[in-house]
This record gives C-alpha cells, sequence and structure tokens, in this order.
C-alpha cells in the first residue's frame, strides 16, 4: 500500500512521521512529494524580513530525515491531482496512491488586490520566504531614505498576525537608528478590533494593542478595506488615502494551482473541504491539513476576516490526520479533538503569548500575557522546533507545542 503525501512542511513533514510511526515500514510505502526540499520554519519570516535571520538559519534539507526514517523523498512540483484515477502528477513522473495527504499550503492570492506584490506589484509581503528576502532588501533602501509607511492586512486576509509581528519590529529597528520620527506609521487591518486575528480576539489582547500602538504614535485603522497600492499611496475602498514610501500588506490567500484545478478536489477558493477527521468530504482515500484545508470564519466581520491556520493548527490536524488514516487502514477509532491555538509574537523588545482552546469561541481558556520572556521563548522555540523535526520527534513536552 502507498501513502503520498503532498508537502514537505508543517503539516506534510508531521504526517509523515506520524504515519511512519504507525504503519508497519514493510507493507506501507510511504512517499513525501515537495516541491522546495527544505523545510523552512515560515514564523521566523519575519526575522528574515527585518534581516536578523537567513533562510539558512531557519531551515534544513528534507531528504535525509526523511529517508532515514523509511520515508521516499520526491523533491518535484506537484502539477496535477486525478482523485478518481488515484494519481498525482508532477513535473518529473507520476505517482498511484492508495491514501493522499494534501499538505500545500497557500498561494498568495494578490489578484485581490489591485497593487500588492512584491513581485507582481509595488507593496511588499512576507508570506514565503523570496518574499521575505525581497522584502528584506527593500526595507534596507527605504531606511536609507525613509519615509510614510503603511503596514497591515487586505481584506479576506487570515494570517494577520505577521503584520503586527513586522509593524512591532520595524518600529524597534527605526528606534535604535533614531528614524522613528521620519517614519510615520498608519496600521490598517480588517479586523473589526486590533487583536480580532480571524479568531474574535485573545483575552485582553485587543486593550494590549491599542496601548502598544498609541505607545509608539502609530495611526491604527480597523474594518477598512485597502482597494490600491501604488509606489507612493495605500487607497481604501471609501476613498481614504495614506502616503506611503513602503507598503508591507498580508494579501488574502487561497489554495495552491493543481489543488484548486482538480475537478472536485477543492472549494472556489482552491481550499480543501473536510470531514471533522480531515478527510475529504467526497473522496475517502484523500485526506487534507494545515493551510490547505477549508475551514470557515469563526463569524461575519464589516470586512471579511478568515480563520487563520497557524503552524500550530497545522501540527494538531497533521497528527489527527495521521491517527486517522490509521485507523482507516488498520482499525481502530478515529478521533477529532478540536483545535486549540498557541503562538507567541515577537515585538522588537518583547514578545506577546497567545493562547486559546479551543481556537473557537466560546472557549475553556482565552489568555495573553507579554513580557522579555516570551522574546526568548520564540528564539528558543523556533530553534528546539528545527532540531526535532529534523530528528523525527513530533511529540514534545507538554511545555512546549
Ligand atoms: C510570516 C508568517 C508568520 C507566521 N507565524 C506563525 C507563528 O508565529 N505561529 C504559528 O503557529 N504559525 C505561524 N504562521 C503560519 C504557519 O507558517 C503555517 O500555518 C504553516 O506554514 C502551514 O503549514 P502547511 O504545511 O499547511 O503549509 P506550508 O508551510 O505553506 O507548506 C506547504 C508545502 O507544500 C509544498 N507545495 C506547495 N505546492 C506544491 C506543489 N505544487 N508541488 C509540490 N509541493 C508543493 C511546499 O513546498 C511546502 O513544503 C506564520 C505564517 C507566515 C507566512
Amino acid at each position: 500500500m502507498h501513502i503520498v503525501i503532498i508537502g514537505g512542511s508543517f503539516g506534510g513533514l508531521t504526517t509523515a512521521y506520524d504515519l511512519r510511526r504507525l504503519l508497519p515500514r514493510r507493507q506501507y510505502e510511504i512517499t513525501v512529494i515537495s516541491k522546495e526540499r527544505r523545510f523552512i520554519f515560515i514564523p521566523s519570516l519575519p526575522w528574515v524580513a527585518m534581516g536578523s535571520k537567513t533562510i539558512a538559519d531557519i531551515s534544513f534539507d528534507l531528504e535525509r530525515p526523511l529517508t532515514s526514517k523509511g520515508v521516499n523523498f520526491v523533491e518535484a512540483a506537484v502539477t496535477g491531482i486525478d482523485p478518481q484515477a488515484r494519481k498525482v502528477h508532477t513535473d518529473q513522473e507520476a505517482f498511484d496512491y492508495d491514501y493522499l495527504v494534501i499538505a500545500t499550503g497557500h498561494r498568495s492570492a494578490n489578484e485581490a488586490v489591485e497593487g500588492l506584490g512584491p513581485f507582481d506589484g509595488p507593496g511588499h509581503s512576507l508570506m514565503s520566504p523570496p518574499e521575505a528576502e525581497e522584502a528584506r532588501d527593500a526595507l534596507a533602501a527605504f531606511l536609507d531614505d525613509p519615509g510614510p509607511m503603511v503596514i497591515g492586512c487586505a481584506p479576506g486576509a487570515s494570517c494577520v498576525g505577521p503584520a503586527y509581528e513586522f509593524l512591532f519590529e520595524v518600529h524597534h529597528a527605526l528606534k535604535q537608528r533614531s528614524l522613528a520620527s521620519k517614519v510615520p506609521i498608519t496600521f490598517v487591518t480588517p479586523e473589526p478590533f486590533l487583536g480580532h486575528f480571524g479568531v474574535g480576539g485573545f483575552g485582553k489582547i485587543r486593550q494590549f494593542l491599542e496601548g502598544e500602538l498609541e505607545d509608539r504614535d502609530v495611526r491604527y485603522h480597523t474594518s477598512v478595506a485597502i482597494s490600491k497600492i501604488t509606489a507612493g499611496s495605500v487607497e481604501l475602498e471609501d476613498g481614504t488615502e495614506f502616503e506611503s514610501r513602503f507598503s508591507l500588506v498580508i494579501p488574502p490567500l487561497a489554495g495552491v494551482k493543481p489543488v484548486a484545478e482538480a475537478e472536485g478536489l477543492a472549494n472556489p477558493k482552491g481550499f480543501i473541504p473536510v470531514d471533522p477527521n480531515y478527510r475529504h468530504k467526497d473522496f475517502g482515500t484523500i485526506y487534507a491539513v494545515g493551510v490547505a484545508v477549508a475551514l470557515p470564519p469563526v463569524e461575519e466581520t464589516p470586512v471579511p476576516v478568515n480563520f487563520p491556520k497557524t503552524g500550530h493548527m497545522t501540527e494538531q490536524m497533521a497528527k489527527i490526520a495521521a491517527g486517522n488514516i490509521a485507523a482507516d487502514i488498520l482499525g481502530g477509532e478515529k478521533t477529532s479533538p478540536d483545535l486549540r491555538v498557541e503562538c507567541i509574537m515577537s515585538m522588537g523588545t518583547e514578545g506577546a503569548h497567545i493562547f486559546a482552546d479551543p481556537v473557537r469561541p466560546p472557549r475553556n481558556v482565552s489568555a495573553m500575557s507579554n513580557g522579555k520572556r516570551w522574546l526568548w521563548a520564540k528564539k528558543f522555540f523556533s530553534n528546539y522546533y528545527l532540531w526535532k523535526m529534523k530528528r523525527g520527534a513530533t511529540r514534545s513536552p507538554k511545555w512546549v507545542w
């Protein structure tokens, strides 16, 4: 029996390791296909954009960790998926599967707002390694000739946390260079209040973020829809225009092309509808995890904000899917526990920790706290996570995810 997993990041790698642990090697072949041959710790991209980390610092090559565990690794781009024929086509060869796990993450839907970039418009982004590197170079040039700056999220964005992280990190860098007075920053977000994050907020995060932005003289606008980004401005749907010489705007996301284009596989945005076991609603041998999955917003907001699928949630989805595939094959009970969320946001000189269980309100726990210890925890965690994933350890002590 052959299990094919597309994607070598949080979702794909976690599923592969867990399935390998659950299914005997001799009878069950597992293959990971990824167009990127490295595992890259994406949550550290804001530090890449700030120039304090390189992609090499936050990544490792997938081949050895996978093959040493008895999982095949294929570096290839998937070009098509045929759920009827149970075949995955790549730019190299085709693979037959008995079970397929799709963990292909996102495509930035830059077509949603004119000017979103960086490679197809003047706006900057940090949703992928090349975009974060572009932002780093553009920011370095901007600091030599500073001016007004806009940071924020486009309507329909789901991954809004990195916009806040970038804002705090940039402000810290400006202060260190005594440039804060030369760079008026405007923060614009479709969220109904600061810190909504597409999940209705966490504890007292709204008051905390309002205070932090006010302390930094950052003007902020909530429930707003960016409609256009030019080289010198950011425009809103209501006609408001902000001067901006450097605009970093998080785009809305969509599913990747081969998933979006496979007949019957995805919703109109290219995300995959799944049942509570992370199994495809129509194709019983296909599972999906992570950003590739279609999950509805927690509530309707005046300007759309979508539900975030974080690395922590992706890891939980992968473990649930792996357990359920093994239960399908070997027999046993399937599980579908509610997702929790835990994140640390870096803020220059300190960090903010947010935790909610379950992630969708109403919740048993919803809390935030801040302090220098969280910045240290975030720095430690990124290295720890790379270390553990290189070794195939998907289980952590209780005090980390
Ligand atoms: C800037 C930023 C900061 C973040 N910060 C945090 C944070 O602090 N905490 C947190 O929990 N989460 C954070 N996240 C979210 C987290 O990074 C994502 O939830 C996580 O990366 C999702 O994992 P995934 O496996 O679903 O997809 P991805 O990480 O997007 O990986 C997709 C995989 O699929 C492969 N792939 C895609 N298309 C193809 C194809 N056609 N053929 C073959 N392979 C393909 C890629 O090579 C890759 O291996 C952040 C995200 C960003 C962008």
